[in-house]
């Protein structure tokens, strides 16, 4: 039945498969014009010492569409990476963080702040990627030392080479590096080894159940020892308990980020949440 249109033809009778692509279609067209449109914006996670300090924030992105509503990363980020929009994406974000850099500099009470963005795996490998974070933070006038770039393992896999090569250029003007989700990925020890981080952050799939399961215990421990050894900082995302607060600290975590200290929300928002760090 598949070649009634023609000897060679192909077709797609599954009319499932073709909703999702439609679907999938549909969703790229809105996000090109959500951006023409203003309708992105980026919301800040804050980021706690062991003294339960505000030391920062994570810049999280954030799709509001005027029927959709409130689109997830998890749906848009896979797609706009595959489409290439993450590239005017990831700029627009780096650009709001930048700016807001600036902006806490410009009073004692905020100037230690320092943000995290994240960046995806194509727009890591584009060639002009080391240019535009410099003239984004040169553009603001924006301290270096105070930005942080996330990366995922599995970003990192391809050509770690060219990958290092990149960090180290970043690095040389003191921007630092972190590695998002880890745990979740299949680096060596090898491999973390030679990364120039600053900084890994657990995933929150091995926090959410760390006083339930003596597993996530474990690999949480191992981590934070790990971390320890190599001289690397440590944020443990997802922290929603007081009690496993008490489990990270007690084994030597040093940063947190999660709805116990503060949900991701626009500035304005951050006024009552915590004290004026606007
Ligand atoms: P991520 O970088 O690991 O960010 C942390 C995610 O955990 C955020 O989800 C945050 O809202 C969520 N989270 C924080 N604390 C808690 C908690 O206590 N409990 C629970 N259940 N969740 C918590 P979000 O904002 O939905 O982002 C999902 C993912 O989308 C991010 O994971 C990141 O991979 C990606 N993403 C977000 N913004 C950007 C961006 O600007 N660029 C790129 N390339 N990716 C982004
Ligand atoms: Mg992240
Ligand atoms: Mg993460
Ligand atoms: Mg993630």
């Amino acid at each position: 039945e598949a070649k009634a249109g023609g000897r060679n033809t192909l077709r797609f009778f599954d009319p499932a498969m073709q909703a999702a692509v439609n679907a999938r279609l549909h969703l790229e067209a809105d996000m090109r014009q959500g951006l023409e449109r203003g309708e992105f914006s980026v919301h800040y996670q804050p980021v706690v010492d062991e003294r339960a300090r505000l030391v920062g924030a994570e810049v999280l992105l954030r799709w509001r569409h005027p029927v959709r509503g409130m689109v997830s990363p998890a749906e848009f980020i896979p797609l706009a990476e595959q489409s290439g929009l993450i590239l005017p994406l990831g700029r627009f974000v780096l650009q709001q963080a930048c700016a807001q850099l600036a902006r806490w500099a410009q009073s004692p009470a905020t100037a230690h702040l320092s943000l995290s963005v994240n960046v995806s795996a194509r727009q890591f490998r584009h060639a002009d990627f080391v240019a535009e974070v410099l003239e984004a933070l040169r553009e603001h006038a924006a301290n270096p030392r105070r930005l942080t770039l996330e990366l995922t393992e599995s970003m990192l896999l391809g050509d770690i080479e060219d990958a290092i090569v990149r960090m180290q250029q970043l690095k040389r003007e003191g921007i630092g590096f972190a590695l998002d989700d880890f745990g979740t990925g299949y680096s060596s020890l090898s491999f973390l080894k030679r990364l120039p981080l600053e900084q890994i952050k657990i995933d929150q799939s091995f926090v959410r159940d760390v006083l339930e399961d003596p597993n996530d215990a474990a690999i949480v421990r191992t981590i934070l020892a790990l971390a320890q050894s190599m001289d690397l900082q440590v944020v443990a995302e997802g922290v929603e308990t007081a009690g496993q607060l008490g489990f990270l600290r007690l084994h030597g975590c040093g940063g947190f980020q999660g709805y116990l200290f503060g949900r991701p929300a626009p500035l304005q928002a951050w006024d009552e949440m915590l004290f004026s760090v606007r």
